[in-house]
């Protein structure tokens, strides 16, 4: 029976993208998703300059830009006064991009796909042995997937991670709900809004030929306030922040929501498996980074699976520590709703120093080597 170097457990952005990067290495790679393709997820979708400086250096960019528009602003809103940010050019991108991820998924499986990885949908693993491969059921029943490597890309309620035993390496306590419906789009709607009050957020987020209008609050609140009627809580929130945003939502808006789960960091690796993503790393969407960090983390996973040994993956491990923890510490505390403005501002402004950093980081990857070998790893 054949056998793949590496078997990858979920196919969306940390997926798809660790798939992506390991096939252009020249590894072979099968990628395995309980899901449809091109299917949709809950997201807000807002790509941080580190996420969209990923998908420029693997040429994924310019597809995206077809279908969303970029972003050349960023506006905070403090109980009502409002500081617009400009984005302004930096490691050649200036811009930034908010793209359905029905869109985003299958760009990154198109382009892992055309650099030879293989992807299963409508496969759900039932079983995971590290460094030998993977029990799935799809379609024609259940199979066995043979591979070196084994990576978990399954998301926060990660079935790798649980298989074996990733050691939680922190867990955060604060969390936030949100509901967010999609409108329209508006001619003023050229940038990401981000706008706090004590007690709730109101976003806005230009999509895909709409705008997506999302309320947060935490998830104490959710659950009292807003679980039971989330259209309703969708426009008061909204109401607060600007009557003129809750004015847009469609009396038959679809309305989806998210009562929140706390941060979680796991053990990153282990003999003959690895997480990425979500699965290793999850952190409250309030700081809408999850996306950017799984593109920096496929790449990090990437590159130590390529190099090999355990030397390779500690150092995976590390770098992304080096970035989640300090990011942990200020979602964490965003999270809580317990701030004044001005704390808010610093939290902001925190966050803005851990995202340059994170963007000088994977501005300075150099190319990824091909024809790449598998080593025995982990
Ligand atoms: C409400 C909300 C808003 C968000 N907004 C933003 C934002 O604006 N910006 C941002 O950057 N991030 C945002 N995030 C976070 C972002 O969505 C996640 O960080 C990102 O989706 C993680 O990607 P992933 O590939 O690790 O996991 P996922 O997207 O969760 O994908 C995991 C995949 O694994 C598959 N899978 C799971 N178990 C199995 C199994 N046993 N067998 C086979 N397949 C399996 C699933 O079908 C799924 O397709 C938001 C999250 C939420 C909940």
């Amino acid at each position: 029976m054949y056998k793949y170097d590496v078997v990858i457990v979920g196919a969306r952005v940390a997926g798809a993208s660790t798939a992506l990067l390991l096939a252009r290495a020249g590894l072979s790679v099968l990628v395995l998703d309980r899901a449809a393709p091109g299917t949709d997820t809950l997201s807000t979708h807002a790509f941080m300059r580190a996420g969209v400086i990923q998908l420029a250096r693997w040429g994924v960019l310019p597809a995206v830009l077809e279908r969303a528009p970029a972003v050349r602003e960023t506006v905070f809103g403090y109980d009502g006064q409002l500081i617009t940010v400009p984005m302004g050019e930096r490691h050649g991108v200036d811009g930034l991009v908010a793209p359905r991820r029905h869109t985003l998924d299958a760009l990154l499986v198109q382009a892992a796909r055309e650099a030879g990885a293989e992807f299963r949908f409508r496969h759900r693993v039932l079983d995971v042995q590290p460094g030998k491969g993977v029990r799935a059921r799809g379609p024609e029943g259940e199979c066995f997937v043979r591979a070196d490597f084994v990576v978990g890309a399954d998301g926060l309620r990660s079935q790798v991670a649980k298989a074996v035993d990733a050691t939680v390496v922190r867990r955060t306590e604060a969390s936030t709900g949100s509901v967010y419906a999609y409108v329209p789009s508006a001619p003023e709607d050229s940038g990401y809004v981000w706008r706090f009050k004590p007690g709730s957020a109101a976003f806005v987020v230009p999509t895909e030929q709409a705008t997506l209008l999302c309320a947060t609050v935490s998830s104490r609140r959710f659950l009292a306030e807003v679980a039971a009627d989330p259209r309703a809580a969708l426009r008061r929130v909204l109401t607060e922040h600007d009557p003129a945003l809750a004015a847009r939502l469609p009396e038959n808006a679809d309305i989806r929501g998210f009562a929140g789960a706390p941060g979680c960091l796991r053990r990153a690796w282990g003999p003959g498996w690895a997480l990425v993503g979500d699965a290793g790393y999850f952190r409250d969407p309030i700081t809408a980074h999850g996306m950017t960090d799984a593109l920096r983390d496929a790449e990090l996973l990437a590159r130590a699976l390529i190099t090999g040994g355990n030397d390779a993956l500690a150092h995976y491990q590390g770098t992304r520590d080096a970035f989640a923890q300090p990011f942990l510490d200020v979602t964490d505390r965003l999270a809580t709703f317990e701030w004044s403005m001005s704390e808010l501002e610093q939290l902001h402004r925190s966050a803005a120093r851990e995202m340059r950093r994170e963007a000088d980081l994977v501005a300075r990857f150099g190319p990824l080597v091909t024809g790449a070998r598998m080593r025995a790893v982990g």
